[in-house]
């Protein structure tokens, strides 16, 4: 696995914003990548990208996925102060936002630079400024422009329903470590995209007709309910849970047993613990859980496959996440064996 690749591509993609239902951009970023590999994707009409490639098998069509959505926020108001009151996108743990640079991004394609903010910001007024609940009740988005008014605001393009999207704060570590926000699940992402680098790198065809998804709306719960009907099993990449008693860690790949939705198909699960363990990947079995995947959009949109769910462990997941390259590694080895053997 070309782990050099997998940096080379970190920055683009996790620099590109892309909170739910704001992918064009980071979509061009890998449909791009796409090409240059050598590949043939498509945008569908939700914005899900969609790429096939045919096995050496056509008696089976099986499929992965990972979702280039992340979290963030939309503008819900604009105050007297010129302050916007947000909304939030997907499930951000809140309190980490505070004090956050922001970008609101207008419907004419102007974008503003701001900061999030609890609304006792300064603890040289606001006797609550240490206490008060960091929640969006109490947050609001600070502008960087010379603004008097809500007039003045609106003058800039800024509108309610425009994204505020924030800084991912990207970074990897001389000790292999990547810590940033959207890890999940853009740390599957640019793995992925690495196992499509290898199948090509070794002139290798997967074993069986697949479908590739890069999924936009799955922080809300549809990304995949509109794969293809074909598919007969279905291996999302999504982050592993780290924390608690849970066995996961950023240096392994979990694979899920059961999450909010239940368990995962057993007979699929147990094959993907046996080339983890044939081919002696750091890996663990867990249960997530509060969590939901594209297994469970695409089951409950009636797509008759078996799922399971791996992924690297991220560590403190929508907040300021992190997770070490090996994990994304271990992760990348697990799917390209199922995959191809
Ligand atoms: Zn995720």
């Amino acid at each position: 696995m070309d782990l050099n690749y997998v940096k080379e591509i970190i920055n683009k993609v996790f620099l590109t914003d892309s909170p739910t239902g704001y992918s064009f951009n980071v979509d061009n970023v890998i449909v791009e990548e796409l090409e240059k590999l050598g590949y043939n994707p498509r945008i569908t009409n939700k914005g899900n990208i969609e790429l096939f490639i045919e096995g050496r098998d056509h008696s089976k069509c099986v499929a992965t996925s990972a979702h280039v959505d992340t979290l963030g926020l939309m503008v819900r108001s604009i105050n007297s102060d010129c302050t916007l009151n947000v909304t939030n996108v997907g499930g951000p743990l809140v309190p980490t936002l505070d004090g956050e640079y922001c970008k609101i991004v207008t419907r004419d394609n102007k974008t503003y630079t701001g900061t999030i903010l609890c609304k006792a910001s300064s603890v040289h007024v606001y006797s609550d400024a240490k206490s008060k609940e960091r929640n969006l009740d109490n947050m609001i988005v600070r502008i960087d422009e010379v603004v008097h008014n809500a007039k003045d605001v609106e003058e800039l393009g800024i509108q309610n329903g425009d994204y505020v999207c924030y800084d991912p704060k990207t970074v990897v570590t001389p000790s292999g470590f990547l810590k940033s926000r959207f890890i999940d699940d853009k740390g599957s992402v640019v793995g992925i995209l690495g196992v499509l680098k290898h199948f090509k790198d070794t002139k290798t065809l997967p074993h069986y007709d697949t479908y590739v998804y890069f999924v936009n709306q799955e922080e809300v719960g549809h990304g995949a309910a509109t794969v293809n009907q074909r598919i007969e099993e279905f291996v999302t990449v999504d982050m592993g849970c780290v924390g608690l008693d849970l066995s996961g860690n950023e240096f392994a790949v979990s694979i899920c047993a059961k999450d909010s939705g239940g368990p995962y198909s057993y007979d699929l699960t147990t094959r993907l613990i046996n080339i983890a363990k044939n081919n002696n990947l750091n890996y663990t079995v867990d249960i997530f859980p509060f969590y939901g995947s594209d297994i469970g959009a695409a089951w409950r949109s009636g797509v008759d496959c078996k799922g399971a769910l791996i992924g690297q462990g991220v560590a403190a997941s929508h907040g300021m996440e992190r997770t070490h390259l090996d994990g994304i590694k271990n992760t990348m080895e697990l799917l390209f064996h199922y995959l191809a053997d």
